[in-house]
């Protein structure tokens, strides 16, 4: 039984079946083993395409790399914007919100039809490392903000850990409304919401980046490529660094990875000049 339920069959009945040698049913011109032949083969009909079912939803759902959600590929990447001039620290947090105010009401994508908030970002706008992230979940849609359901716990956790404040970073996605589902945004969605984000980089000017997960090291490097292939390790990104983890989303799923992600925290803070706090 848990095999039909693994499968997707869940309905089952009983009925009470002669003995075949003992009854045929002459209406029917045939005879109960061939019935229960018919029913057999049925069954088993069911069960294939219950099986190729599940197959083709795990493939939906699971990139080739079993790390992240797959990212639709038909479409090409934006070009992402020239890098903008700097702007003066005392200065950032004006310009921050001249982008917000740009962004107003918006209805450039499909997005906008299911969003409850446009979640631009939070933290500080002078930081030195900023997290981007994938999309706003029901949490934080609900709240305005980013990270702030259980993967955002997980998120501060990590910040946290390397000796920092949430306060202290800044956190943005690529798209800034919630994907319905939490499916992931489509490239249409990506690369019409991501140029926003490349101008809140470009304010920010964090010394390093931190991407979270497949679709943001997508997006910002421009070209879909293994996670495996560009954790571990420091890209050069307008004229920062970036490095590239997992989303705490998946770490939520298989915690086996933290490990993985913490030693790419720590080249974060290498490049940060930080240390981790003494664990008390
Ligand atoms: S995701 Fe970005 S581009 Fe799309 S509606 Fe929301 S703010 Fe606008």
């Amino acid at each position: 039984m848990r095999f039909y339920r693994d499968l997707g069959l869940t309905d089952f009945y009983c009925r009470q079946v002669e003995p075949v040698a003992a009854v045929d049913d002459p209406k029917l011109g045939r005879s109960v083993a061939e019935e229960l032949a018919e029913r057999e083969g049925l069954l088993q009909a069911a069960i294939a395409a219950a099986a190729q079912s599940a197959a083709e939803t795990a493939a939906q759902q699971t990139n080739i790399f079993g790390e992240e959600p797959a990212i639709k590929t038909r479409k090409g990447f934006s070009a992402p914007p020239e890098i903008a001039a700097a702007v003066p620290v005392e200065e950032r947090a004006a310009a921050l919100q001249l982008i917000r105010d740009e962004i107003g009401d918006c209805t450039r994508c499909a997005l906008h039809t299911g969003r409850h908030s446009i979640v631009f970002a939070d933290g500080s706008p002078t930081a030195r490392l900023m997290f981007v992230g994938e999309g706003p979940g029901a949490d934080e849609d609900a709240q305005g903000l980013p990270f702030v359901g259980r993967a955002g716990q997980l998120l501060n956790n990590m910040i946290a850990a390397m000796g920092l404040k949430r306060e202290e970073v800044y956190i943005a996605n690529v798209v800034k409304c919630r994907p319905p589902g939490n499916r992931t945004p489509e490239p249409e969605e990506a690369n019409t919401c991501s140029p926003f984000l490349f101008r809140q980089i470009d304010v920010v000017r964090p010394q390093v980046l931190v991407a979270l997960g497949a679709t943001a090291a997508t997006y910002l490097l421009g070209a879909r490529q293994p996670l495996a292939g560009l954790r571990g390790r420091v890209h050069a990104f307008r004229g920062m660094s970036l490095i590239v983890t997992y989303h705490p989303a998946f770490l939520l799923r298989d915690p086996r990875q933290k490990k993985e992600a913490w030693a790419d925290l720590q080249i974060a803070m290498k490049e940060l000049g930080l240390k981790a706090p003494r664990q008390s």
